[in-house]
Order: structure tokens, then sequence, then C-alpha cells
């Protein structure tokens, strides 16, 4: 790392501080030469392989772009899927992987959306599981019931004991 006041080209590191999400480190340096101090951010790289395999970095707002569509209507504010986007790139980013296929990437946004809105969620899953007939909805609103009804069971069983 370049000094950005004197060109030297060494430079030490003074403090170092991991971003709260984990995806950055910013590194405070001081220039042996001249003695000025600068600031670094190490980010590591997430690229999204998309599915004719071509590579793009991952981008929150192409992860809030590709929901919000299915959100036309539905009472989801921006601040909600502002915070949707930063669980998928945890998520994803939990993986430990520096690239990640858009249909994995798919996979992480269906959990925290289905939470935010049932009916985004399917018009979401729709498109990206590529539902091709009523059929194929009813399937997944009987799974949705289900799990509901699951987890009302569970909840009222918590709540006798
Ligand atoms: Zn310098």
């Amino acid at each position: 790392m370049h000094c950005p006041f004197c060109r030297n080209s060494d430079s030490r590191v003074v403090d170092s501080r991991t971003a709260d999400d984990g995806s950055s480190i910013r590194r405070r340096r001081e220039c042996p030469a001249c003695g000025k101090r600068f600031t670094t951010v190490e980010t590591a790289s997430l690229s999204v392989v998309k599915r004719n395999g071509v590579t793009e970095p991952f981008s929150r707002d192409k992860i809030v772009s590709g929901v919000k569509k299915a959100c036309q209507g539905r009472p989801v504010s921006d601040d909600q899927l502002a915070l949707l986007a930063q669980r998928v790139e945890e998520t994803v980013r939990a993986s430990g992987q520096a690239e990640i296929n858009a249909q994995d990437v798919g996979l992480a946004i269906l959990p925290p959306l289905r939470e935010l809105d049932e009916i985004a969620y399917l018009r979401f899953a729709s498109v990206y599981q590529g539902f091709d007939t009523l059929d194929d909805f009813e399937a997944a609103i009987a799974r949705l019931r289900e799990e509901d009804a699951a987890s009302a069971r569970s909840e009222a069983s918590g709540a006798s004991e």
C-alpha cells in the first residue's frame, strides 16, 4: 500500500477495525517516511455467477430491486427491504465462498422474504422456482399452511409447559 502523500511504498498499520457485519476491515496506517496517517478499507470480494456463466459483484441494490417487484402493492417498506438485503448478504458471506451461484442467492432470499410477506414470497418463489401451473402454487401454499400450523402448534405446546 503506497502512501497517498509521498508515494512511499511502505506503511505501518496502527489500528484495525472490522465492520459490524464482518464484510470489511478498516485499517489506520502510518507512513514511516513522511509520518502522515491514512485509512484503507479491505472488502472481501463476493461474486455472483449468473445462469449464463457471467460473473458480477454481489450487490445489495440488486437484491432489493429483484425483491421489490414481488412486493408491489404489499405493505413492505424500503427499510425492510434494505434489512432483507443485508440478511441475504450475511447468509451468502457465511458460506465462506468468494463466488456464489445466483441460484443460491435466490435460496437465501426466500426465508427472510417469507417472514416479511407471504404474498410477496409466493410471487418471488413462482418466478424464481419457475412455477408453471396452479398446482405449483397450491403445493407452495399447502407447504406454507403446514409450516404455519406446525409453528403454531410448537408455540402452543411451549406456552402450556
Ligand atoms: Zn508518506
